[in-house]
């Protein structure tokens, strides 16, 4: 049996009760996070439960034009008033470079492609948080009194660090 078949066993368990229900497309405590998709971060991890929060997860935890979308939509429509910006160590974007990766991709599948036009390979943690920052923080969609604030997750320790801006 695949794994998808497996989760499609596990739903129709989760449907006898579907405990979830009550839950409400608004985040009961405004909370939005960008982050990575690794599966060592989780809403269990920040001390979240489902309905707490939006997390608009991709590779790295980039802020793109699709997580911006996610992000005021989020806002707007959705009430959330802090957004938390998360990257973490040993994040498999950190292993490569943009055209080392593009490079590996096209050796194994035979071919090359227009998009993705990026994949946000970075090297350094910190400056690759305070780059996500930038780009919410000079958004004109991004209201000043929304709260972003950025960190750093240590797969390690399990502990966040917060990234000042710098
Ligand atoms: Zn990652």
């Amino acid at each position: 049996m695949s794994v998808i078949d497996e989760v499609l066993q596990a739903n129709e368990i989760y449907s006898q009760t579907h405990e979830l229900r009550s839950l409400t497309p608004r985040p009961e405590r405004r909370l939005a996070v960008q982050t990575c998709m690794d599966t060592r971060l989780s809403i269990r991890t920040l001390g979240l439960k489902t309905g707490d929060a939006h997390i608009i997860r991709n590779a790295g935890g980039i802020v793109t034009e699709d997580s911006l979308r996610s992000l005021v939509v989020s806002h707007y429509l959705l009430g959330t008033e802090e957004i938390m910006v998360i990257n973490h160590t040993d994040c498999g974007l950190m292993l490569t470079t943009e055209q080392e990766l593009r490079t590996r991709i096209q050796n194994r599948s035979g071919t090359a492609a227009v998009a993705p036009a990026f994949f946000y390979a970075f090297q350094n943690i910190e400056e690759n948080v305070r780059h996500q920052l930038e780009k919410l923080r000079t958004h004109p969609w991004i209201p000043k009194e929304v709260a972003v604030r950025g960190f750093v997750y240590d797969v390690s320790s399990g502990k966040l660090r917060e990234v000042l801006a710098g």
